[in-house]
Parts: structure tokens; sequence; C-alpha cells
């Protein structure tokens, strides 16, 4: 079966494409299967923008599509940076050590630091069936950044299940707690259903 990622983003083709190594799937880049269009994410979820963007890519090539859509909700800022993750307070040209120092200085004197990370996947089908998965990872913002690890708010983010920031974590075992890690998880486990 040929399935799309619909992302051209390196990393995340690499992560796919080892949950996916012993199964009969050929997985593509959006780029690989000739989509170049980017897919405005003017969902109001997680779930909805996933949606938009695997099934963008099925109709466009007549395969399924896969894509996710992740970020940090955190419960004193009403979910916020919530689907505004990637561009929070300072657009897109800003750095992430930027953005979650814009986040430390919108917690200042917050005492509820509860947060977690949320990743919903979607894969789209030719004949109009979608497999969803959602995954997430619950924790607390600290009040200054630890580790050089990961990505984003990793530096800024003490999952509840370990006892270490998020950046200071190996990427297996970040994987093996992650948001992203689970959301993948339940989908290849719905995927092999099929
Ligand atoms: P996207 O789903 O790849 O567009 O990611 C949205 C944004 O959420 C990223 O740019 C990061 O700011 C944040 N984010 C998502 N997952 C993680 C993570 O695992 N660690 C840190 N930040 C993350």
């Amino acid at each position: 079966m040929k399935l799309i990622l619909a992302s051209n983003n390196a990393n995340k083709l690499r992560e796919f494409r080892s949950l996916v190594a012993d199964m009969d799937i050929e997985l593509l880049s959006q780029r690989e299967a000739g989509c170049d269009f980017e897919v405005d994410e003017t969902g109001t979820t997680f779930e909805e923008n996933a949606y938009l963007k695997a099934s963008a890519v099925t109709a466009a090539t007549g395969y399924a599509a896969v894509a996710d859509d992740s970020g940090l909700c955190v419960d004193a800022l009403n979910g916020e940076p919530g689907i505004y993750s990637a561009r929070y307070g300072l657009g897109h040209a800003a750095s992430d050590r930027e953005r979650y120092e814009y986040l430390l200085k919108k917690l200042e004197g917050v005492e509820d630091r509860s947060a977690r990370f949320v990743c919903c996947i979607c894969c789209t089908f030719p004949d109009g069936s979608v497999i969803r998965s959602r995954g997430e990872c619950e924790g607390e913002i600290l009040h200054s950044p630890k580790g050089s690890g990961g990505f984003g708010y990793d530096p800024v983010f003490h999952p509840d299940c370990v006892d270490k920031a998020m950046a200071e974590l190996t990427p297996e075992e970040k994987n093996a707690i992650s948001h992203r890690g689970k959301a993948l998880r339940a989908f290849i486990e719905e995927l092999r259903k099929i």
C-alpha cells in the first residue's frame, strides 16, 4: 500500500518510516508524491488541522495520506498556545528559545503550572474512510529551561511520569512517553487492522 505523509519534515518522515518498516507500506513525503502546496491550518482543533492536511493530499494524489498536528496546552492560559504553538506570540520567524521565553514571561508569578502536550494523527483514504488517533503527555511548565535535547517547548516542560525535563530525555526515552509516540503507536495499531 502507498501512503503519503502530509509533511516534508525529515524528522517526521524518519519516525513514521521506522514505525511502518515491517509493514507492506511504501511511505512517501508530500514532495515525493508531487504535492508542492502547503495546506492552510484553518481548523480550530488539532483534529481538524490534521484532517485538513491529510485530506488535501488524498484529494490531490488519490492515495491514502497521514498527517499530524500537535502543540502545548497550558491550563493557566486557557489551553494556549494550543494549535498556535508553532507561532505563539511572535510569529513563525521566532526561534524555539524566543517562544519558550515568551511563555515563561506569561507565566511569571503564576502558581498553576499544569500543562500537556497533545498530538492528533489523521489518516484519510481515497474511499472516504478515516483513521484518527490522539496522544497526550501531562506535565508542568518549569520556571527556567533545562536540557538541550528535543525541540520546541521541551526545555521548559517537565512530564509528570519522569524525573527530568523533556529536553533532558534521550530520543528513545521521549518517544516512550511523548504525545507523538502515543498517538503514533495507536495509529499503527489501527492501521495494522486493515
Ligand atoms: P507541528 O504539529 O509539527 O506543527 O508542531 C506544532 C508546534 O508545537 C511545534 O512547532 C512546537 O512548538 C510544539 N510542539 C509539538 N510537539 C512538541 C514536542 O514534542 N516538544 C516540544 N514542542 C512541541
